[in-house]
């Protein structure tokens, strides 16, 4: 499709960089840069004004399930939008919304019985925040006790940006500047294996760090209203694959103090783990599930918190009202999207093709294990990460960190050049493809990283 343009390529960078204010970025160096202007999207691939075409290696950030320009989601938006784009849903309610609810929790882990919409991943966040403090305070009131009001969660946390989500977050870079305006979590360290916290190695340490976890949520039992967890995957904290067996110890010792669980699958939802939802995997139940991002496959913004009748009937007995909405709560447009977006990864079965194409960026990557500058390659269901590692005689501290920042930076512009978009998050490097990709694409996306680490890093030593 042609596309006319009001403004060149460059007056458009230029008003960008001098009047909008871009999130996550350094803001010096943002005004820096020359960032690719995203024109349209084409399954896998986006284009940018330039006509320069590259590969979605980030799914737009977890967002892009099933490719760009989806016909089946593109026809149930216009489909919406012929009727009504939005209506309030504070004291109405529509069909969109009806459907998806009764979707949500017949996917959903069972015992999950209610659906509250919301925006994005952090209020949906913030929502089971609300919710679980509100079940706790109804039942310590029974009980003659003081409601607890603090949250359990891992240290390198991520639980969304505003303040409720910040406080249950733990990432010194994101969340330590705001510390004053929030009430933090009581935390544990993160189970990350190749960076052991305790210094052991699996499975030799036979899951000691999910003790340490359990000792925190024991110590703090009285003080603490529900655990929160990111299950398998800790994904902006640096892509940490848990190790098997730690989520169901964690929920169990929860449920051991009386403590609700909280499965934040803003990013693990919808198939990214290669079960629909990260829980299933061991067989954990949650109290309140949070999910997002893909959702609406990327189209619109749309996220719920699905919660238990035990914590309805506990609002519903006091205080009766929830007081929290948004005004595009249940949005109609996005409500429709989800419908086809769940639609389209039943019927194409996407989940049975993850292990090929997980399988296809093993291969790809597997030099990689061998570089010296790389360590720590790992994949979960569709995400594919490795960290890059600075030679053994850099300075640690801003020394390292600044060569790291500087690799990272040329491989994501070489990357970019050669025709793949992705989004470093420090040291790390990932892929997480729309799950629709093909296995040629995904073969593609991580044959590019790859080429692109092996011409940036200083080269391997001959064999
Ligand atoms: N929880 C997790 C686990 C996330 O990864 C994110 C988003 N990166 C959020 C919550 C917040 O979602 P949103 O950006 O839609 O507010």
């Amino acid at each position: 499709m042609s596309v006319h343009h009001l403004k060149t390529r460059e007056e458009l960078v230029r008003s960008d960089r001098e009047k909008l204010w871009h999130p996550f970025a350094d803001l010096a160096r943002w005004e820096r840069e020359d960032p690719p202007l995203i024109v349209s999207g084409e399954g896998v691939w986006l284009t940018d004004m330039n006509g320069h075409r590259m590969l979605d290696g980030t799914a737009s950030l977890w967002v892009n399930l099933l490719g760009h320009r989806r016909a089946e989601l593109d026809r149930a938006l216009g489909h919406q939008a012929g009727l009504i784009a939005h209506s309030t849903f504070l004291g109405a309610t529509h069909e969109g919304a009806v459907l998806l609810g009764e979707r949500l929790l017949a996917l959903a882990p069972p015992g999950l019985t209610r659906v509250f919409y919301s925006d994005n991943g952090s209020t949906a966040v913030e929502i089971a925040m609300k919710l679980a403090f509100l079940t706790q305070k109804n039942r310590a009131k029974k009980e003659g006790r003081t409601p607890p009001s603090r949250f359990f969660s891992l240290e390198r946390g991520y639980h969304g940006d505003t303040l409720g989500a910040v406080g249950a977050g733990a990432i010194e870079r994101f969340h330590a500047v705001f510390g004053p305006l929030v009430r933090p979590s009581v935390t544990a360290p993160a189970p990350d294996c190749a960076r052991c916290p305790l210094g052991l190695v699996h499975p030799g340490c036979q899951l000691s760090c999910a003790e340490v976890a359990a000792g925190e949520i024991r110590a703090h039992r009285d003080e603490l209203v529900a655990v929160m967890v990111e299950p398998l995957l800790q994904a902006a904290g640096g892509m940490i694959v848990w190790p098997r067996g730690f989520l169901a110890r964690i929920a169990e010792a929860a449920r051991g103090e009386g403590l609700l669980v909280i499965a934040d699958e803003v990013a693990t939802g919808f198939g990214r783990t290669g079960t629909l939802f990260a829980c299933e995997q061991e067989g954990v139940i949650p109290d309140l599930l949070v999910v997002g991002k893909a959702l609406t496959g990327g189209y619109l913004p749309l996220a719920a918190t699905l919660a238990t009748e035990r914590i309805y009937e506990a609002v519903r007995e006091d205080p009766g009202t929830f007081y929290h909405g948004h005004s595009y709560t249940a949005n109609p447009l996005a409500c429709r999207v989800a419908l086809a977006t769940l639609d389209v990864l039943e019927r194409e079965d996407l989940l049975a093709s993850l292990p090929s194409k997980r399988a296809k960026i093993e291969e790809e990557w597997a030099p990689l294990s061998r570089h010296p500058h790389v360590g720590n390659v790992r994949t979960l269901g569709l995400v594919a990460a490795f960290d890059l590692l600075p030679p053994p005689r850099t300075p640690s501290g801003p020394g390292e960190a600044a060569l790291l920042q500087e690799w990272t930076r040329k491989i994501g512009e070489t990357a970019r050049e050669r025709g793949l978009l992705i989004r470093p998050l420090g040291p790390t490097l990932y892929l997480i493809p729309p799950l629709s990709s093909t296995v040629e694409e995904v073969g593609l996306m991580a044959r590019l990283l790859r080429e692109s680490v092996e011409s940036v890093l200083p080269p391997l030593p001959a064999s």
